[in-house]
């Protein structure tokens, strides 16, 4: 057997392996970063190692420390799992290795990309002419969409960013809600623009129209940029679209929607009421590593105008073959880039139209599960109205709810995570991962009796998976 053969044969081996243990594993991971960093070994090697066994060796010191967080018992954070569709495909996207940044130099992932985009605009409800960018994550899907917004306004102002620069042109405005995600803070920062001017949220961290207005009205006509949200990350909450986008063009501003994992309640006819309104924005970002269930990363930037985008993110090079139809480096921040096409391509043709609108469908479902079964156990308030995958919880004092925290990640069933939301300690569920089911809700719950009986005891749970 040749090196490459035998090197990748081991790889399936160990994918296999390691996909068949995630129903049984404990979710959090079992070594410390300082154990693996031992078993890899603390000096490069001089001699060379074969491939093969390097795939052994890099398994062997990883596989304790992994996180389960493909396991359909992971509600940290937003994290979504990896539909086998998407993982398939994303091993031909490292076989093939093409550069997906030149239509001419690599026509099928084009090709995979022009209809993959046409795909997602419809099943996100989004103008059809709009250019999509596929980059790694929602924080790159801000920042890409926020160029195109900044360049904008601030070219109706008759100031042009690409050749001047920001250095002494008309102040940019950008107004928040503030419970928007930190990403937004972050894109803005990369852009030069500095914090954005908060605006007050209501209760489920939805931002208010009326306080909105006032801000714009505060205003003198300076070049505007408004951020709205679709999904909060402790509520779920969408904000007022119809209305806030009205208003926010009323006073001529940029809209961007935050869409990182909200944004695909637009597959379900059932959830897709929350999003009224928000094809009127200028530009959305949302994310295909989350609730679509690729593999890590890829973010997608949805911007109306493809001329907007491409004067922020175009670029030419006399050595580069260009394409009349443009070239999908011109839509996003990077030239070379991984074809992360591939794997949407593959899920949406998978699983359907019925198959993403059912996906969304049984997240919020089980979201509504998880909420229904917290709210059951005596001493537990559900913080959020649970519009669609969030779910926050209090256990009583911000320390109770703390300690709950712990043990669930002490107890191994399940992967929970602790945050503040409205000023109170809260445990956070989000079900973000295609492969989560009813039985896995159910033995989630009951790690969270089992840790919430112990605190009336004094025993801290035995590990049960
Ligand atoms: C996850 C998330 C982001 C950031 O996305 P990454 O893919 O982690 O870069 C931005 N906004 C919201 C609402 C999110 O949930």
């Amino acid at each position: 057997m040749d090196q490459t053969t035998a090197a990748l044969e081991r790889a399936h081996e160990l994918t296999l392996d390691w996909l068949a243990t995630l129903d049984t594993r404990p979710v959090p991971p079992q070594e410390s970063i300082e154990r693996v960093v031992g078993a890899l070994g603390d000096a490069l090697p001089e001699e060379g190692t074969d491939p093969a066994e390097v795939v052994d060796l890099l398994a062997r010191a990883c596989e304790p420390a992994l996180v389960a967080s493909p396991s359909g018992r992971f509600f940290g954070f937003v994290i979504g799992g990896t539909h086998p569709a998407a993982l398939a495909a994303d091993w031909l996207v490292s076989a093939w290795d093409q550069n997906a940044g030149l239509r001419q130099l690599t026509p099928a992932h084009s090709a995979v990309e022009d209809v993959a985009s046409a795909w997602l605009l419809q099943l996100l409800g989004l103008p059809s002419g709009s250019a999509v960018g596929f980059v790694t994550g929602g924080t790159m899907a801000n920042f890409t969409c926020l160029a195109a917004g900044r360049d904008a306004v601030l070219r109706g102002a008759g100031w042009d960013v690409a050749t001047q620069g920001l250095h002494g042109g008309p102040r940019v405005r950008v107004l928040a809600g503030e419970e928007r995600h930190d990403t937004v803070d972050l894109a803005l920062r990369y852009l030069g623009l500095g914090e954005p001017e908060p605006v007050a949220a209501d209760g489920q961290g939805r931002i208010e129209v009326p306080a909105l207005a006032a801000a714009l009205r505060s205003g003198s006509g300076e070049p505007t940029v408004v951020v709205l949200q679709a999904g909060n990350v402790h509520s779920g909450a969408f904000d007022n679209f119809e209305d806030a986008v009205r208003v926010a063009h009323e006073h001529g501003a940029w809209v961007h929607v935050d869409g990182a994992f909200g944004l695909w309640a637009a597959a379900s006819p059932m959830h897709a009421h929350s999003l009224y309104g928000v094809d009127g924005a200028d530009s959305w970002a949302t994310d295909a590593h989350k609730t679509l269930n690729v593999p890590y990363d890829c973010g997608l930037a949805v911007v109306r105008d493809p001329a907007a985008l491409k004067a922020s993110m175009g670029m030419r090079g006399d050595y580069l073959i260009h394409d009349d139809a443009g070239e999908p480096f011109d839509k996003v921040p990077e030239i070379s880039r991984r074809a992360r096409a591939i794997p949407v391509w593959a899920v949406l043709r998978s699983l359907g139209s019925s198959g993403v609108r059912e996906l969304v469908e049984r997240l919020a479902r089980h979201a509504t599960a998880f909420a229904e079964g917290l709210a059951a156990i005596p001493g537990v308030e559900v913080l959020n109205n649970v519009v669609f995958t969030q779910v926050c919880a209090s256990f009583g004092s911000d320390e109770r709810t703390e300690e709950v925290v712990r043990r669930m990640l002490a107890d191994g069933t399940a992967w929970t995570t602790g945050s503040r939301w409205r000023g109170r300690s809260v445990l956070r569920i989000s079900v973000s991962n295609w492969a989560t089911t009813e039985r896995d809700v159910e033995r989630t719950l009951d790690a969270v009796r089992r840790v919430v009986a112990g605190l009336e005891g004094q025993d801290a749970p035995t590990r049960a998976v």
